[in-house]
């Protein structure tokens, strides 16, 4: 996978200005790779011990081969952008830190949080966000920390969503040797976020596909407390569309049955995460659904500061997102030659 924008040997020895972003995803690489062509010093930091953001810790290696990845990240560093990963910033390094080091900043950190189901039960053991089951799975399977850190999730999985994170929650349930995986959906698959072909090799897997369902609470086990041990389910029916133009799931009344489980994987949305530091958000302005407010020129609230990636837009693609980085980074670096004026606000 390609990230560098121009020929290794057409890269400039000279640095005009320096960019750090923080974030190292489809985004973040995007922007890097136009960046260091430009002319610019360039470091990127992550919180993973690798760079690639979800490209390397939550797509599975079937639709996104690692080794790819990896290669243009190489490229990259050969091209002359630092990384620096296994750092937390707002926790580890300052934001507001970076932004007084840098002539400017990137932010691209993502979504990186599961939205959670607030029912009954939603606390019992067992029951997990999935994008977070995922990452901690990836980091144990390519050598990072050791497997038995990441909880077993027994005989018995029903995974909620109907997205990528979703989809791949499966993906992983299997992988990890779970015989039974129920993947539910309020929806049906036409409707999904990950498309019908994602569901059908599901269940060319095995997977017990259950659309128009949706839980209402968790079961906790008679004969350990604290414990899921099934999950009760209502059926749904289709109305008029909702604020997305899809159509709204309406349950049925005494529709209800139960699937018995051990474990939960819920992946119904990502939340932004913005590597704020605590108890300030640095004068950037957060959108109602917590994605980072920029103008059309990627500029964030504060001076200095541009975001991109799903941060910015929320929960997309790799396309997007890569779109994202590449198109913010010709206004950093307009901002950085002096030709990207003023500011929004200000
Ligand atoms: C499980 C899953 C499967 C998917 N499958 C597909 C697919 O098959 N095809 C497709 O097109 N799209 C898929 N997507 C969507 C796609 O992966 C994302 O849209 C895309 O990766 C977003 O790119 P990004 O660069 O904005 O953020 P990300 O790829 O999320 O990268 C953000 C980076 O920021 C870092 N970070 C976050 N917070 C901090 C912090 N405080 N300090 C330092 N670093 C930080 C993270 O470690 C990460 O490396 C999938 C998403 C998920 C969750």
């Amino acid at each position: 996978m390609r990230f560098l924008g121009c020929r290794l040997e057409d890269v400039p020895v000279a640095r005009r200005g320096s960019v750090v972003i923080i974030g190292a995803g489809p985004a973040g690489l995007g922007a890097a790779g136009r960046l260091v062509c430009r002319g610019h010093e360039v470091v990127v930091v992550d919180k993973m011990p690798e760079p690639g953001g979800l490209l390397i810790f939550g797509i599975p290696e079937f639709r996104i081969p690692k080794d790819r990845v990896r290669a243009g990240v190489a490229e990259l560093r050969e091209a002359g952008v630092e990384f620096k990963t296994g750092i937390v910033v707002g926790k580890d390094v300052s934001l507001e830190n970076l932004i007084r080091e840098f002539d400017a900043v990137l932010i691209a950190t993502g979504t990186w949080e599961t939205r959670r189901l607030r029912i009954p039960g939603a606390e019992l053991e067992g029951v997990y966000g999935a994008l977070e089951y995922i990452v901690n799975y990836f980091l144990a399977k390519y050598g990072y920390r050791p497997l038995e850190s990441v909880p077993p999730l027994g005989e018995r999985s029903v995974v909620v969503g109907g997205g990528y994170t979703a989809v791949d929650a499966c993906h992983v349930a299997l992988e990890r040797g779970v015989r039974e995986v129920h993947l539910v959906y309020r929806r049906t698959r036409r409707e999904a976020p990950a498309g019908p072909e994602e569901f059908k090799r599901l269940e060319e897997r095995g997977v017990v596909v259950h659309e128009l369902v949706s839980p209402k609470r968790y079961i906790e086990c008679s004969g350990r407390r604290g414990r899921v041990c099934g999950v009760e389910l209502i059926r749904m029916e289709l109305g008029e569309p909702d604020e997305t133009g899809r159509p709204r799931p309406i349950p049925v009344p005494g529709s209800e049955f139960i699937l018995e489980t051990d474990s939960v994987l819920e992946a119904v949305g990502l939340r932004p995460t913005p590597p704020f530091d605590p108890g300030t958000d640095h004068g950037i302005r957060l959108n109602r659904d917590g994605t980072i407010w920029t103008d059309e020129f990627f500029r964030t609230s504060r001076r200095k500061v541009f975001a991109a990636g799903d941060v910015r837009h929320g929960p997309s693609k790799i396309g997007p997102a890569l779109k994202s980085g590449i198109d913010a980074s010709q206004w950093i670096h307009k901002y950085l030659v002096g030709e990207l004026k003023g500011w929004p606000g200000l």
